[in-house]
């Protein structure tokens, strides 16, 4: 290992040695008016993470996703597993506002909201912290162990796996509620074995990503990243270097040029590259190249912005489009599926209804009378308990109807299943009777369901 940082190339992935072997990035600090926003917007994102699971809404966390149950919270709407087509929807649309998002402001999302991002930034906080700047950490790197380097890496990732068991608690919070996981926490894991397996999953891997795996999930395995190249265009925002302002580069004195290959905005990259090789899949638009080159041309007393974000067209001193065809079809795409979640989720029933014959013979005859039977399962979705009745509609006078009379009672996201039986004297049937079943709620709903009523047909 080398305390001297190598020159990025565009031939090599920059945190893989040439002997294949992996190559940590240690990125300088970089401060500035990026780096303020974006911590300003971590601390906002990490207290939304943390918060939701304790603020109630209807009685329930503001985000509950009860797998358990199979009862899904938002912000005030139960969702149960049949209301699952929804997510369609809600991913369809996710998709699209970042693809718009993308194709106007480049990978902003991965520089300033992406969880990795945020982590890593707080996890690079305590390496620094722990081992000090990144010229300290090459060196230590590079050093044989001593008591002070294994105190040091220990503190360190003692901290990493502290940080990491708090998040995958967090998270579990979303699936179980905050009592229970207050209750599972001072028992034995051995009570609670899934829960447990599933934070020490997470927690390890999490664990694992912030130790080791760092900056290689954005530039070789996110998908995202990976996709970006195919929406992004000439005129997408983007962190970039302004070869026309910076160029032929140089130390101050002996060139036109105003940059003076200080390599200060190498030093801070997370992942490791230069900028000024032109735009790249690595670069997560973190900004961080932003502040050093800007504090290094206040320094020199020229005018920021050397490296900065414009678009391609923009360095090109063209004008940037921000209203083309492709940003009008993702933006257009995303209201659409917006409208359509709207609509669909205001037209949810309170409940949801089944209505199936019962196993066995499809029907009984007996005393000249012919009796069908099904099986009633009302599902309250709402968290207040709800009164429903039952009317059978469409079938002929002498049919009789019996197991739901004077309605039933459903407990707040409770579920009554109710036989129902039918009888029809054997005369009546000449033919096989369609049957609607109407289950009313007491806020008005109506559902309706289909059944045919069986039996020996008398022509
Ligand atoms: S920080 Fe600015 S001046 Fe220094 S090398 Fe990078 S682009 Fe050039
Ligand atoms: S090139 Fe600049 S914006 Fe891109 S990842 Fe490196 S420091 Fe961040």
């Amino acid at each position: 290992m080398t305390a001297t940082p190598q020159r990025p190339s565009l031939d090599s992935v920059t945190t893989i040695n040439e002997d294949g072997s992996r190559r940590f990035i240690h990125a300088a600090r970089a401060s500035g008016r990026f780096a303020r926003w974006r911590t300003l917007l971590a601390v906002v994102l990490t207290a939304i993470y943390v918060a939701l699971p304790w603020i109630q809404i209807n009685g329930n966390p503001a985000l509950f996703l009860d797998v358990a149950h199979r009862q899904f919270h938002y912000f005030g709407l139960t969702f149960v597993s049949q209301d699952i087509w929804l997510v369609f929807f809600v991913m369809s649309g996710v998709g699209f506002c970042l693809f718009f998002l993308t194709a106007l402001l480049g990978r902003v999302w991965c520089g300033w909201a992406c969880p990795q991002t945020i982590f890593l930034d707080v996890a690079r906080r305590i390496e620094r912290w722990c081992e000090g700047d990144a010229t300290e950490r090459r060196k230590l790197d590079a050093s044989a162990w001593t008591f002070s380097k294994t105190v040091r890496r220990t503190a360190k990732h003692a901290l990493y796996l502290l940080y990491s068991l708090i998040l995958a608690h967090v998270l579990l919070s979303y699936f179980v509620s905050l009592p229970r996981l207050y209750a599972m926490m001072r028992h034995s894991p051995g009570e609670n074995f899934a829960s447990f397996a599933f934070v020490f999953l997470i927690a390890g891997a999490l664990w694992f990503d912030l130790a080791w795996f760092r900056e290689q999930f954005c530039i070789v395995l996110c998908p995202y990243g990976r996709l970006q190249s195919a929406l992004i265009d000439s005129d997408s925002l983007g962190v970039g270097y302004d070869t026309k302002r910076g160029e032929p580069r140089g130390r101050k004195g002996t060139t036109t040029g105003d940059c003076v290959d200080c390599l200060r905005c190498v030093q801070v990259c997370p992942t490791g590259i230069d900028i000024r090789q032109g735009h790249q899949l690595e670069c997560i638009g973190c900004t961080a190249c932003i502040d050093a080159c800007d504090s290094v041309m206040a320094k020199l007393d020229r005018k920021p912005g050397l490296i900065r974000y414009d678009s391609r067209n923009g360095f090109e001193g063209k004008r940037t489009r921000w209203v083309r065809p492709r940003t009008m079809l993702y933006i257009g795409l995303a209201v659409l599926g917006a409208i359509a979640l709207t609509l669909e989720t205001r037209s949810l029933k309170p409940a949801t209804v089944s209505l199936t014959r019962v196993t066995g013979i499809p029907y009984v005859v007996e005393g000249g009378v012919v009796r069908n039977q099904f099986l009633v399962r009302v599902l309250n979705k709402r968290n207040a308990p709800i009164t429903f009745q039952l009317e059978i509609a469409d079938g002929p006078q002498t049919l009789h109807w019996s197991g739901f009379e004077g309605g039933i009672t459903v407990a707040p996201l409770g579920e009554e299943i109710r036989t129902v039986v039918l009888t029809l004297p054997r005369a009546d049937l000449k033919k096989e009777i369609p049957l609607r079943f109407r289950v009313l709620s007491s806020d008005g709903t109506s559902i309706e369901k289909t059944a045919t009523f069986l039996g020996p047909i008398i022509p």
